[in-house]
């Protein structure tokens, strides 16, 4: 299956975007003119909108991929001399630990295994004993593995104990709330390329007005200041430095067409419905999903590598190339896995052909998993 030509991405990012996204990139625009101006103003409150927030928060997009608003947010808000706590069960949270010692500032990291989660009375626990925690930094989904994180419960035991919450949001922002009920939270990164649907080159950070304004001066760099960024839009309704302008053209198409999809309900509610056929029929083909259902976020999908004599990976990834599916290699440390996403412009029945090439691909290489598990 392929859509104008190119294969569908079973990829947490870039992902398959609309025919409309791309096409709203078809122009050129002068980044200072009142046009792109009033784009960027349209984008920062469709953010908003999208986070389930209105006053005492901003929204502030950043040049870059998503790594560079988590880096943005943390030089931003981590206060110089202040320890953080982060919570790593995956590659993401130990790539904030590495953020974190690049910008010297003192990361203490509470780890899990990659198929666990954290324990929010341990987190507890951990910040009654070291004072000097100022802040906590959580990630939603850890695409990692595809595990979805109990940010609702993380969130309630840092505000108990007065601590400041960053969140890492990537992979879930726009299709996972946070949690059942509004979370509070100081800051949340996330990009244009995952759940909104857009393309690649654009990341945001969600915060608190008032913590941002308290965060003036903790930036150790210029160009990802994320207070220096928002006081340029703030000031003149500009991007202090040359902006990604096709690339803001087609996230403003991504978001309008996200609030038109039903917002965070209905782009969940698809994505679930997603995951559901793909988990469903790549278990009829003896395949094993590396989490329990119940951790599984509807994002990206780790499964275990058969231990079948015939099977390969490569000859997988080769078969459902050939047929217009592009999946992921695993991640995770533990064991040996590949990831197949549900998330882009993809539904139900996208899903079912991916399964039917990898029933293909199975037959090429003339594995039959099926009762091999043993
Ligand atoms: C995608 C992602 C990022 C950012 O990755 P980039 O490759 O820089 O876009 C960060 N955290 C999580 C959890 C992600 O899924």
């Amino acid at each position: 299956m392929t859509r104008n030509g190119d294969p569908l991405l079973l990829t947490p990012g870039p992902l398959t975007t609309t025919a409309t996204v791309k096409q709203a990139m078809l122009h050129d625009w002068g980044s200072r003119d009142e046009a792109f101006i009033a784009m960027t103003a349209e984008v920062r409150a469709r953010l908003l909108t999208a986070a389930g927030l209105d006053e005492g928060y901003t929204a502030v997009p950043i040049q870059g991929s998503g790594t560079f608003a988590v880096e943005a947010m943390l030089g931003t808000f981590l206060a110089p001399g202040a320890g953080t706590l982060i919570l790593v069960n995956g590659a993401y949270g130990r790539r904030m630990v590495e953020i974190c010692r690049r910008l010297g500032r003192r990361a203490v990291a509470y780890e899990v295994a990659e198929t666990e989660v954290h324990d929010p009375a341990e987190v507890a626990r951990r910040l009654a004993a070291d004072p000097d925690l100022a802040h906590v930094v959580a990630i939603q989904c850890e695409t990692t593995s595809g595990i979805l994180n109990p940010v609702a419960e993380i969130a309630e035991a840092v505000a108990a104990a007065g601590r400041s919450l960053l969140i890492d949001a990537m992979s879930g922002f726009g299709a996972i709330p946070l949690g059942p009920q509004p979370v509070s939270y100081d800051a949340l990164a996330a990009s244009s390329n995952k759940c909104i649907q857009g393309v690649p080159g654009l990341a945001f950070v969600i915060c608190r007005t008032a913590a941002l304004r308290a965060a003036k001066g903790n930036a150790p760099f210029l160009s990802l200041d994320i207070h220096d960024q928002w006081r340029g839009f703030e000031g003149n309704g500009q991007w202090r430095y040359t902006p990604p302008t096709q690339v803001l053209a087609a996230f403003r198409q991504a978001l309008r067409e996200h609030a038109d999809e039903g917002g965070v309900e209905g782009r969940g509610a698809r994505y679930r419905r997603n995951c559901e056929v793909l988990v469903e029929g790549m278990k009829s083909l003896g395949f094993e999903p590396l989490l329990p259902a119940a951790l599984q976020a509807p994002i990206i999908v780790t499964f275990r590598t058969p231990d079948h004599p015939g099977f390969s990976f490569d000859m997988l990834y080769e078969g459902m190339k050939d047929r217009g599916f592009v999946i992921y290699p695993g991640k995770i440390t533990e064991a040996e896995t590949f990831r197949i996403g549900c998330i882009g412009d993809l539904d139900e029945s996208d899903m079912r052909a991916a399964v039917a090439a990898a029933v293909a691909a199975l037959a090429d290489m003339g594995a039959d998993l099926r009762g091999a598990a043993a």
